[in-house]
């Protein structure tokens, strides 16, 4: 089933497992990686003579620490904190911080490793790593979210820097978490050093747009896909998984190019509203209120609320995954296609298993993998580094004209290395080809390091 890799390739990625045991999600990242590398490595022999692909593979630096907390009710606990800086060759290690109970170093690792790559697809100066706890932040109050992430930061502090680390938001990780880290970080430093983070609010040095980045972004770049098929989102049927940040604004940007969007979830179900999902009370549920979606049909009569179930079982031509890693297995994947699925978006990170990539490059559908499609939150990120590093802030407008034009500069830099690597349509290869290319370059230049 999984596409074969040359003999050199296949020893290279079975030592990776063997030094990286039991990291699946990992595996899965640098494999997909791997698939797509034979043509570039014949094109560039130095990326093998210089040993590129064993260097990018291991992360320049592992940070593991205990994450000490109380809870309301006086009880301590204990979590488990990671901050992997994976990749510096074009700028300071830049990915988010993910709080949720699956969170170890297997998924830490896949997250920084793609973001690697996707950071370099972006054209901006940054480098990759990720972050997390396996702390669960449903159903905590403020006051303790507030003393998790202060510990946290407690130790995270002496790694992180405009010019060496620069974390920001992923699941579970927002506005809230982002404002008790940079408190905290002010405090330990003595340093009002704006850009140690991104996704910080906008009464202190937090970017416009940014909160709308990922959705947005990920929404364009379906766009251009469409465009290539001689397509719009007009009249288009939709379904974005998720209703956190992320499908928030996918929703309402699919709204506002005349798509609409029929139902999105949350790990418990699903809600589905043939009159397109309501942005505002979705906001209203998700950001203000922090409901789950069930919450959405009662407030809405004509909706109605599938708990479990399957999203992926509702009809739609375009698909937006914006919740978690493998969401979409190879029977999803068929069922999407088989009701008349034309574009698939991915909001979050590697949301289809390599079954369902399978089935969605074999029917020819447009498919935007992770890495490309969402980029533009960590590319709006480093638009607020921008902004901080001059002690500027721009308008909506400006940033948001500035985030199209990255989407699409992406979005073309990936279609036209599919069409390099002989593999035209196949946003997958265009991706880890042009990612992982202008990565390699920077790294031999930089020599054996
Ligand atoms: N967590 C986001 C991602 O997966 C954003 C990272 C950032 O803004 O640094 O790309």
């Amino acid at each position: 089933m999984a596409v074969h890799l040359s003999e050199k390739l296949e020893a290279t990625y079975q030592k990776i497992l063997k030094r990286n045991p039991g990291e699946t999600e990992f595996h899965q990242a640098v494999r997909e990686v791997l698939e797509s590398l034979g043509p570039v490595l014949v094109k560039y022999p130095e990326f093998t003579d210089r040993k590129i692909i064993e260097r990018i593979c291991e992360p320049e630096r592992q940070i593991i620490f205990r994450v000490p907390w109380q809870d309301d009710r006086g009880e301590d606990h204990i979590n488990r904190g990671f901050r992997v800086q994976f990749n510096s060759a074009l700028g300071p290690y830049k990915g988010g911080l993910r709080f949720h109970p699956s969170v170890y170093l297997g998924i830490v690792k896949f997250l920084g490793f793609e973001q690697i790559f996707k950071n370099a697809l972006t054209g901006m100066p940054i480098g990759g790593g990720k972050g997390g706890s396996d702390f669960d932040p449903k159903g905590k109050s403020d006051n303790e979210v507030m003393r998790f992430c202060q510990s946290f930061m407690t130790e995270l502090w002496r790694y992180v820097g405009e010019y060496t680390d620069v974390p920001a938001g992923d699941i579970g990780v927002g506005g809230r978490e982002i404002g008790y880290m940079f408190g905290q970080f002010k405090r330990l430093t003595s340093k009002y050093e704006a850009g140690v983070l991104t996704g910080k609010g906008l009464d202190y040095g937090g970017s416009l747009v940014r909160t709308e980045a990922t959705g947005y972004g990920a929404t364009f770049f379906v766009d251009e896909m469409l465009k290539v098929r001689k397509d719009s989102f007009e009249g288009k049927k939709c379904v974005v998984s998720g209703s956190g940040n992320v499908a928030i604004y996918t929703v309402e940007k699919i709204h506002q190019l005349g798509g609409r969007v029929v139902a999105v979830s949350d790990s418990d179900g699903y809600v589905v509203d043939e009159k397109g999902i309501d942005v505002a009370l979705l906001k209203q549920l998700k950001e203000v209120e922090r409901r789950r979606i069930k919450d959405y049909a009662d407030a809405r009569k004509h909706a109605h609320y599938v708990h479990g179930g399957n999203i992926w079982e509702v009809p739609c031509q375009v698909a937006m995954p914006s919740a978690t890693q493998n969401e979409i297995n190879g029977k999803d994947a068929t069922t999407l296609v088989k009701n008349g699925c034309i574009a698939v978006g991915e909001g979050a990170n590697m949301p289809t298993t390599p079954e369902g990539i399978k089935v969605f490059l074999d029917a020819k559908i447009s498919y935007g993998p992770g890495k490309a499609a969402n980029a533009g939150g960590v590319a709006t990120s480093a638009l607020e580094m921008q902004q901080n590093a001059t002690r500027d802030s721009w308008t909506f407008e400006y940033t948001e004209k500035r985030l199209g034009e990255i989407m699409r500069n992406i979005h073309r830099t990936c279609f036209e290395a599919a069409e390099e690597f002989g593999a035209p349509g196949n946003y997958v290869v265009g991706a880890n080809t042009a990612g992982f290319i202008k990565v390699a370059k920077a790294m031999v230049a930089h020599g054996l390091i």
